[in-house]
């Protein structure tokens, strides 16, 4: 019973360990965009256990593949030698654009990211690294120093050589959706608070517990030049992003045209299983090449069966083309109700990757927190899910499985309105 596992957990898991919802969901099944209690009831997912499943809930041929693999091998570590490594990593390189053909498999988007540092520190020499506000790496040691929101900082020290540039955030940010402006401000923080030279800079290309904020129109082909003439290398976190969600590329950082120099990718690359990579160009991971680096899963037979499932299932189901007509759709039923609750002051993102903030004046912009954790609440007890977060915890996020349909937008819209309604 539920009762008996939150005492559980409250015993005896970490207190840093939190649920949604002050009367948490125990959640027993899952079937494709559906997740379903312990009573049998059934949810609509909007957050696909915080993106990351994909292509849908116990998804029978992502299913099948991992079934096989577990059955055969499960782990022997990369010392001797598997195909599944060797062939998915083959199949994600074919994925990515440019010179980008060489994978490092981790299990976890924060060790991801703690690499892409290391080896833009190792290959330019450097050690500052640009990062954005409002933005979320990780939270390993290494990755919590990138963080640009307080409500995760620890307060130990973090981030020796890491600067933190403006957001731009179209909506919030000082020079609104002009993407060349804040890239001109990372010019100016590079002179000010660095020797002239940068190892790197990293960046979500919608930022995603920031609130699925998307940058500013023109931001990455002007920074990335800006960040390439200080000698640094450019690192794209596809975390959430990759794979498709974005419905008008299958990655990310291609809605504005640029090649990075590392793409990290976790989350909905294994639907659920452990499973990350960093990938880069062959120069660039020239730089392991001399030493010793080890990681005990990375790449381990059942989550690279898995994360090839989902590579085929992206495609063979159309998911990206998914994201786009009904990201589309999502759009305009949630701009129809932005119209009508004076609340909502944003609606924004890309594909199945959007976030509404609530406002409790649309001039002043003043976050409504405590509206967003009712209307949250609330639409849980009406059979949706949502994800929350934003700066000031003013966003809900709606990141589903990539399956979602028509139908499922209709339904949000519906629980959403009832529930701003009834505010
Ligand atoms: N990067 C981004 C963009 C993320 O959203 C997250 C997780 N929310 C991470 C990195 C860290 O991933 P993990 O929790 O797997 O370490």
């Amino acid at each position: 019973p539920k009762e008996e596992v939150l005492a559980l957990r409250k015993k005896f898991l970490n207190p840093a360990i939190f649920h949604h919802f002050k009367q948490p969901v125990m959640i027993v099944d899952g079937k494709m965009q559906y997740l379903f209690d312990e009573t049998g009831r059934r949810y609509l997912d909007a957050f696909g256990g915080i993106v990351t499943v994909s292509v849908g809930h116990c998804h029978p041929e992502v299913n099948a593949a991992v079934i096989e693999q577990t059955q055969r091998l499960q782990h022997t570590t990369s010392i001797y030698l598997h195909h599944q490594i060797a062939e998915y990593a083959a199949e994600l390189a074919a994925k990515m654009p440019g010179n980008l053909k060489n994978v490092y498999f981790v299990n976890s988007g924060s060790e991801a990211n703690d690499m892409a540092m290391m080896m833009a520190r190792l290959y330019t020499g450097a050690h500052d690294i640009i990062t954005l506000r409002n933005a979320y790496h990780g939270l390993s040691e290494a990755t919590m120093g990138l963080l640009g929101q307080h409500t995760w900082k620890f307060p130990v020290p973090q981030g020796a050589g890491v600067h933190h540039a403006l957001n731009p955030n179209p909506y919030r940010g000082v020079f609104g959706n002009d993407g060349p402006a804040y890239a001109r401000d990372v010019a100016d923080l590079i002179s000010a608070a660095t020797p002239g030279r940068v190892a790197g800079f990293i960046h979500e290309t919608v930022q995603g517990v920031g609130g699925a904020v998307p940058l500013a129109d023109g931001y990455l082909p002007a920074v990335y030049k800006t960040v390439r003439e200080a000698g640094g290398v450019c690192i794209a976190d596809e975390v959430q992003t990759g794979f498709g969600r974005t419905g008008s590329a299958y990655w990310g950082f291609q809605n504005q045209g640029v090649v990075p120099d590392i793409v990290t990718m976790a989350k909905g690359i294994g639907n659920g299983l452990p499973l990350a990579a960093v990938v880069t160009t062959p120069e660039i991971a020239q730089v392991l090449a001399s030493r010793l680096h080890f990681n005990t899963y990375g790449g381990n037979p059942v989550s690279c069966a898995a994360g090839r499932a989902v590579l085929r299932v992206v495609e063979n189901e159309g998911l990206q083309q998914n994201c786009a007509d009904v990201g589309g759709h999502l759009l305009l039923k949630l701009r129809a109700l932005q119209a009508k609750h004076s609340i909502i002051g944003d609606v924004r993102g890309m594909g199945l990757m959007v976030g509404v903030e609530l406002v409790k004046d649309r001039d002043t912009k003043e976050p409504a927190v405590h509206e967003t954790a009712v209307v949250f609440e609330r639409c849980k007890d009406l059979g949706l899910l949502l994800g929350k977060g934003g700066l000031y915890g003013n966003v809900f996020r709606v990141k589903p499985p990539m399956c979602w349909t028509h139908a499922d937008v209709d339904f949000l819209a519906a629980v959403l309105d009832q529930a701003l309604s009834e505010l």
